[in-house]
């Protein structure tokens, strides 16, 4: 772990770690969700005539419900899905993932958070979920972790993963909590309102094609910096999203991709399971505390 966690101080220039926060994505990390989503894709999309494999439906685990329709729409038919298509499509894909079984906790999650809590490291939760039930259940399942002021989900994002905003976002909460009296008078904290339940499905094409937005309102200085966190990802795009904020980036493979789909994004360092992370933790918040380059 020593190595991991001293490549990426020497590759981003910092000296140590000031842990303060770690920053949780929720779905195939906190609930084993992932599942009953890529049966849904998959089932909505044969529904309407489109291939979309289940395992495939892991590799775009992140991106918005129009982001990953037009991905298969162009591939299928040259062109990218109208907004009428998309909606009737996102619907079914949400109405059969809410008959869907509850999803379960997934097995170290709760063990890992309080873990983390009681090490006086603040859990956070980014998501680009905007499911309420599923935000309901976090506190359900999770009592007292997660503090709402510091929660990105899809109602606070523009782009979404792949893009770095919600990270960077979840960097400047951070920072908002941790110092009260900052003036706040030039941050524009944009709060979409969502026409949906899942305002994922209204989010913009662009995160299918735009690298990095210009985050004019998350001034650097307005944001805890990136060594002071931790992002723990199951998914590609979200590795992708959490190395490009330039942060520290813990891998669970909690599906059935190989690790290489999560290594290869950048991933700093990986674990098998939520178990094995939370199994783990208090060797690595020693290394993180201690390790210097
Ligand atoms: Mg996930």
């Amino acid at each position: 772990m020593i190595d991991a966690l001293q490549k990426y101080l020497k590759e981003n220039n910092y000296s140590q770690f000031h842990l303060k926060t770690a920053m949780f994505d929720m779905d195939g990390v906190l609930f084993d969700s992932m599942k009953n989503h890529s049966r849904c894709w998959h089932e909505a999309m044969k529904h309407f005539g489109f291939n979309l494999p289940r395992e495939e439906a892991y590799m775009h685990e992140g991106r918005t419900g129009a982001g990953t329709i037009n991905i298969v729409s162009l591939r299928e038919r040259g062109h990218e899905a109208t907004e009428e298509e998309i909606e009737k499509i996102y619907a079914y894909k949400s109405q059969l993932f809410n008959a869907c079984p509850k999803a379960e906790r997934m097995p170290g999650a709760n063990e890992l958070l309080q873990q983390v809590k009681a090490s006086g490291i603040i859990p956070m939760l980014v998501t680009g979920s905007g499911q309420k039930t599923l935000l309901e259940r976090l506190h359900r399942n999770f009592p007292g972790i997660f503090l709402p002021e510091l929660m990105v989900t899809a109602f606070d994002v523009q782009y979404g993963k792949p893009n770095p905003e919600p990270y960077l976002m979840g960097l400047q909460k951070a920072y908002q909590y941790l110092h009260p009296d900052a003036s706040h008078s030039t941050l524009h904290a944009s709060h979409s309102t969502p026409h949906a339940s899942d305002s994922t499905l209204h989010a913009p094409h662009s995160t299918l094609h735009a690298s990095h937005p210009t985050l004019h309102d998350l001034a650097p200085h307005h944001r805890l910096a990136p060594n002071c966190s931790i992002v723990v990802e199951n998914a590609p795009l979200g590795v992708q999203a959490a190395v490009a904020a330039g942060v520290f980036t813990i891998a669970v493979n909690t599906g059935p991709l190989p690790d290489s789909a999560l290594l290869d994004e950048g991933a700093n360092l990986l674990f098998p399971s939520m178990q094995a992370l939370s199994d783990a933790w208090q060797t690595l918040l020693h290394d993180i505390q201690t390790v210097k380059v």
